[in-house]
């Protein structure tokens, strides 16, 4: 006989009997079983869980569970979804603001020209996002759940380049890319007048792009 706990959050509750809201749920089976098997086992429908943690780590649905494992279910943080504002192509470019972790994917996404803050502690991360409409892209749930976030992603993949793919696919921002459009150091956009390489740049190595504001060239 295995055993697993099993925690659900928010909504997800409302398919639960009253006493088995918000609590750990002890759930025991015999043989083998994926998560995706043992959450619907105690009727909570798979399709409106957008992640699920077993023993901390973001996993998929189909993972095989062990015994003593421990199981956390998010919803689809529908509220948070740009993607049903602005179906198909988007209308203007995203800004976004990246949770203090995720260095690499910011560095990724002013790469591919996304107006991208990062750096910033959680605080500062939810004022600027309020402030300037930014969409905040983190890997922790929590961060989403502050009442004044209107605009987050909760990412799945681990790896800054899967990480970016993700943000593309899932705001549909694929015609909106623009390699070296952006300075990667301060996020100031390149302008095609800064094209011209500045003293001191050697010239063998073609056409550059000036940053305006940090002076670094690409
Ligand atoms: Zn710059």
């Amino acid at each position: 006989m295995n055993q697993a706990t099993l925690r659900f959050y928010e909504e997800l509750n409302d398919h639960l009997p009253a006493q088995q809201r918000k609590r750990d749920i002890a759930v025991s089976w015999v043989g083998d079983r994926n998560a995706k098997q043992l959450i619907e086992s105690i009727g909570v429908p798979a399709a409106e869980i957008d992640l699920i943690l077993i023993n901390g780590e973001p996993s998929p649905l189909e993972a095989t569970v062990h015994d003593g494992d421990r199981i956390s279910a998010y919803p689809m943080f529908e509220r948070l979804d740009i993607s049903s504002i602005s179906p198909g192509t988007p209308k203007r470019q995203p800004r976004f603001i990246l949770d203090l972790n995720l260095q690499k994917l910011g560095r990724t996404l002013r790469m591919l020209g996304f107006d991208t803050i990062y750096g910033l502690d959680r605080h500062a991360i939810v004022t600027l996002a309020v402030a300037e409409h930014r969409i905040i892209l983190t890997r922790n749930p929590s961060l989403l759940k502050n009442e004044k976030v209107t605009h987050g992603i909760l990412l799945h993949e681990t790896k800054a380049e899967a990480q970016a793919r993700e943000v593309v696919h899932r705001l549909q921002l694929e015609s909106l890319v623009q390699p070296f459009a952006r300075c990667l150091e301060c996020n100031t956009p390149l302008a095609s007048s800064a094209l011209i390489p500045r003293d001191g740049v050697k010239s063998w190595a073609g056409e550059y792009r000036c940053c305006e504001n940090c002076g670094k060239c690409y």
